[in-house]
């Protein structure tokens, strides 16, 4: 199987309303995240895919969403302390945690991918050595 991968990086703030300790509070991280794809190698172009096209894909389906953005959950808690807020926020059903950040951001990722294209890994880190990953 061949593979390519992307590595992009973006800058969010969070907060885990759940977290008894420091992470309750708006804090932020320089997310770095790998995206690796699979698919047939493309005998016109002999890629897998082109990474301009992935780095497109992942602007639309994390960077617009993620970049510089307060994640939260989505709670009547945060919606009222956050009410009078009118900057980006990006709403999660679940705490904005890096497990549950890598999930939202497969689903986000799988819709954007042409059909010939498959993801295997997303690996996501929240600081050099803490990471959350999805594997196929
Ligand atoms: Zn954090």
């Amino acid at each position: 199987m061949i593979s390519i991968t992307k590595k992009i990086e973006f800058e969010s703030a969070h907060r885990l309303s759940n977290y008894l300790g420091p992470c309750k509070e708006i804090h932020g991280h320089t997310y770095k995240l790998e995206v690796t794809v699979t698919g047939p190698i493309d005998p016109d172009t002999d890629m897998v895919m082109d990474f301009k096209e992935l780095k497109k894909i992942l602007q639309k389906a994390v960077l617009n969403h993620l970049d510089h953005a307060l994640i939260l959950k989505e709670s009547e808690e945060n919606r009222k302390i956050f009410s009078g807020y009118s900057g980006k926020i990006t709403w999660m059903e679940t705490e904005p945690t890096a497990e549950r950040m890598i999930q939202w951001i497969f689903l986000q990722i799988r819709k954007e991918l042409p059909h010939t294209i498959e993801l295997v890994d997303l690996t996501l880190y929240e600081t050099s050595g803490s990471f959350a990953s999805w594997k196929k």
